[in-house]
């Protein structure tokens, strides 16, 4: 349920709404807006519940919320909500950029193409430390001694980091590292990792599962948010389809639907959707002017000698000129966009 206060409540009329709220064995989620107070009343609801509330002073109205993703809804937050990783901010005026090397691989390409990406515009880094292979057999990552690398380029560029963690028991370690956590699209339904990654207060990038609807995309961001870290981040970045034209299809439509439905910040991942780098620049484009908040792109400086996913790093003048772009079709939607340095 959504209890709507009436506006110019009180923090007195709030907070005993809100201990009602917890009287009835349902969690109290309160958003405010900038006109007014709305709480999410989240649980197992019984009938007798909405004439209660709906009774207690200050209350304009109880809503029975008709998503099954609750906090998610943007029936509960009507206005998008803003996720912030130090400076930068997911769903404000800006379209973000997020580039850099698939893994951290080495203590110097980090550095190099982090540099590049952030001349071009890019305001935040990825590579990750902890890589989901399909064999076993092919490199895993660096663990912590990644880690320690993408810290040090953070600090030495400016740049918050995003990464990924694939494991409960990596989450500790990552979070004295990384600015922002992303869960990968293997692991979307991995259920106990997104409830521990709720436990921190990091900012979380959920990629959508390769074969999720938009509906369990957004069950899942549930799941981070039941455990009260509200700072998440959608990613789109292509669901497997008979269409075998790139590596996966890129669900622009997803974007759209995602924005209308949940108050979170969506952005796209077109490397991973692409599989190759010509189809980076096209599908980036079009996800900005389907209206995502920003983007991850992988970008390395000798794509050959990548230990992964190389085929679709692109070049870093090719990320520039990319970026460009961008910054027209941004213009053309309405949002600003980082200029090069
Ligand atoms: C990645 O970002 O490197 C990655 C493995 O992405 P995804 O989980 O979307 O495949
Ligand atoms: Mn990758």
């Amino acid at each position: 349920m959504i209890v709507v206060m009436k506006s110019g409540s009180d923090d007195a009329t709030i907070q005993h709404v809100i201990d009602r709220i917890g009287e009835l064995g349902l969690q109290p989620h309160v958003s405010r807006g900038r006109f007014r107070t709305i709480i999410g009343a989240i649980g197992e609801e019984a009938e007798s519940f909405l004439p209660k509330l709906k009774s207690l002073p200050g209350v304009d109205d109880v809503l029975a919320i008709m998503r099954p993703y609750k906090l998610a809804a943007r029936e509960f937050h009507p206005e998008g909500s803003v996720v912030r990783v130090g400076p930068v901010e997911f769903g404000g005026r800006a379209c973000v950029g997020i580039a850099g090397p698939c893994a951290v691989e080495n203590d110097t390409t980090i550095f190099q193409v982090g540099r590049a990406v952030r001349a071009a515009g890019a305001r935040m880094l990825r590579g990750g430390a902890f890589k989901p292979r399909t064999s076993p057999y092919s490199f895993q990552g660096m663990g912590e001694d990644g880690l320690k690398i993408l810290r040090a380029a953070a600090d030495e560029l400016g740049m918050p980091v995003a990464s990924e963690v694939m494991d409960p028991r990596q989450v500790e370690l990552a979070v004295r590292y990384v600015d922002m956590l992303q869960i990968g699209a293997r692991n979307m339904q991995n259920f106990t990792l997104l409830s521990e990654v709720g436990k921190t207060r990091k900012p979380v990038l959920l990629k959508r599962g390769l074969a999720a609807s938009v509906k369990e995309w957004l069950m899942s961001a549930e799941y981070v948010l039941a455990q009260g870290n509200k700072d998440v981040v959608l990613c789109e970045r292509g669901i497997k389809t008979f269409e075998g034209a790139m590596r996966y299809t890129f669900d622009v439509g997803a974007v759209v639907v995602a924005k209308r439905e949940t108050h979170l910040p969506v952005i796209i991942d077109p490397s991973h959707a692409a599989g190759d780098r010509q189809w980076v620049p096209g599908l980036t484009l079009a996800g900005i002017a389907a209206g995502a908040d920003g983007f991850i792109v992988e970008v390395h400086d000798c794509p050959e000698d990548a230990m992964c996913d190389g085929p679709q790093a692109v070049f870093p003048a090719a990320f520039a000129e990319m970026m460009d772009q961008c910054r027209a079709v941004a213009a053309a939607v309405g949002r600003e966009f980082p200029e090069a340095e």
